[in-house]
């Protein structure tokens, strides 16, 4: 049998594209499940999009103008068709964050599509190679050869591998000759430089900052944890951030020392041996500290870098090979902390479904 599509990914971008794409689809995944990801998103709520959808919430080295073309492609009207054919509640959190009661609603919407569609999935596989003949693709599993006319690869970013997270498609973008944007955790702490470790005294303090990486400012909570910082200022941070950066904190966002805690107060004044108040106001407005390193991919919610933008066309297929499509996080495109991810892993899984429909009934 050949397949009009067989998407390697039942992840978020993956179910998304089988559910609408118009032919017979196979959806391969090495997971027993589908979507593991997706159901512990946003706390097991499923920060599944934001009101504020933007590209300046994303960060790509290869390609931030396509990455407006392919945000175009799923748009608020489309994520709200969607809860409301399957009757899910949402709430935004006030600040533009998207919310579903639960994420397992989410994930059963996207399985319920891909059924209604006839979508064909195969669990625990593993996929040894991907090869092309002539117009067709082959992928190898154990003991099969499966043949289809295109190939999606859906297969998400490395972080968490715990939940079947793998570097398979930047593998698979190499092999066939895609260039990849070095990778690197993000949406994740940043530990603590040797000069700071006494800030683990603090841990579990959670206090609004406003953080300085580059061109970016970041008011939100900084979280104090044993080997360095997180919370959200934190985790955004970590999207824009290089080795040789300086990450300036701004502790005191209200200009009042005494909205900080007491433990943080006394911590500083031993640090700095200072118990002058204004002294102390002006270097904790302006603290900075050299990047060394992130909490890693164990602890990372997503993947910065992945194939180049400039390696796919504009609707996602290798500009190498007619037929190989890339989507969702293993792209060159990361979005801050806040709905974009799951967002820009629904768009582009859109727009390579609409570029299917195209090319099987031509
Ligand atoms: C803890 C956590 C919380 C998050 N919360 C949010 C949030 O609230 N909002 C948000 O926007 N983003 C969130 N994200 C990020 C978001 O989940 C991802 O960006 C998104 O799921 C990416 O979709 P994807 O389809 O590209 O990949 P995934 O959803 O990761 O799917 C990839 C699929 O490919 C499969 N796969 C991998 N390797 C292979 C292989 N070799 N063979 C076969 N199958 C393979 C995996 O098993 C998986 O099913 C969170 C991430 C984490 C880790």
């Amino acid at each position: 049998m050949i397949y009009d599509v067989i998407i390697i990914g039942a992840g978020a971008s993956g179910l998304l594209c089988a559910s609408k794409i118009k032919g017979q689809v196979l959806v391969l995944d090495s997971n027993q499940t589908a979507g593991a990801k997706v159901l512990v998103s946003g706390g097991g709520k499923c920060n599944f999009s934001n009101k504020n959808i933007s590209v300046d919430n994303y960060y790509s080295i290869s390609g931030m103008e396509k990455i407006k073309g392919i945000l175009s492609n799923w748009e608020l009207k489309d994520v709200f068709a969607l809860l409301k054919k399957y009757k899910i509640d949402y709430f935004d959190k006030g600040d533009g964050k998207l919310f579903a009661k639960d994420s397992k609603l989410i994930l059963s919407a996207l399985l319920s599509e891909c059924k209604f569609n006839n979508v064909k999935f195969n669990f625990g596989v593993n996929i040894l190679d991907i090869k092309k003949s002539e117009n067709l693709w082959i992928v190898e599993v154990e003991k099969q050869k499966l043949h289809a006319k295109n190939i999606v690869i859906a297969t998400g970013g490395k972080s968490y591998s715990r939940l079947g997270a793998s570097d398979f498609g930047l593998k698979i973008a190499k092999k066939f000759g895609l260039k990849l944007v070095q990778n690197q955790p993000a949406l994740v702490g940043l530990k603590y430089p040797n000069e700071l470790r006494f800030l683990s005294n603090l841990s579990g303090v959670s206090l609004p900052v406003k953080i300085k990486i580059k061109d970016k400012i970041f008011d939100d909570n900084l979280l104090f944890a044993h080997y360095g910082i997180t919370g959200p200022a934190v985790l955004n941070t970590s999207l824009y951030v290089d080795v040789g950066d300086v990450v300036v904190i701004d502790f005191i966002p209200q200009n009042s020392f005494r909205t900080i805690p007491y433990r943080v107060q006394k911590t500083f004044m031993d640090y700095f041996s200072c118990s002058d108040k204004k002294k102390l106001i002006s270097k904790l407005k302006n603290f900075h500290f050299d990047y060394v390193s992130t909490f890693g991919y164990e602890k990372a919610e997503v993947m910065r870098g992945g194939v180049s933008l400039a390696f796919v066309n504009d609707n996602l297929e290798s500009i190498k090979d007619k037929g190989l499509f890339f989507i969702g996080e293993v792209l060159d495109a990361t979005g801050q902390l806040g709905g974009y991810n799951l967002h820009f892993a629904f768009a582009s899984a859109n727009l390579c479904a609409k570029a299917l429909n195209h090319s099987i009934y031509r």
